[in-house]
């Protein structure tokens, strides 16, 4: 929105990009963050999986990567 002052307190609104601002959030959705996969093979069972999918699957004391499956039977050692 641009504003500009004329004289002394007067404030005139130009209305020039009142259509455009409108339309941006419109656009957010589309671009939901989503993690890159990486491929890992389980420690365990040496399975190829994605460790940043939505599940179980992560590094056994950050360093050995455990498939979904096996961090949940293993899951005690945590
Ligand atoms: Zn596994």
């Amino acid at each position: 929105m641009n504003i500009r002052f004329i004289g002394r307190g007067n404030i005139e609104e130009t209305g020039k990009d009142k259509k455009t601002v409108a339309k941006d959030e419109e656009i957010c959705e589309e671009e939901v963050e989503e993690k890159p996969e990486k491929i890992e093979e389980c420690y365990i069972c040496h399975k190829k999986f994605n460790i940043n999918a939505d599940d179980e699957s992560y590094y056994w004391k950050g360093k050995y990567p455990f498939c979904a499956h096996c961090a949940e039977f293993y899951g005690f050692y945590r």
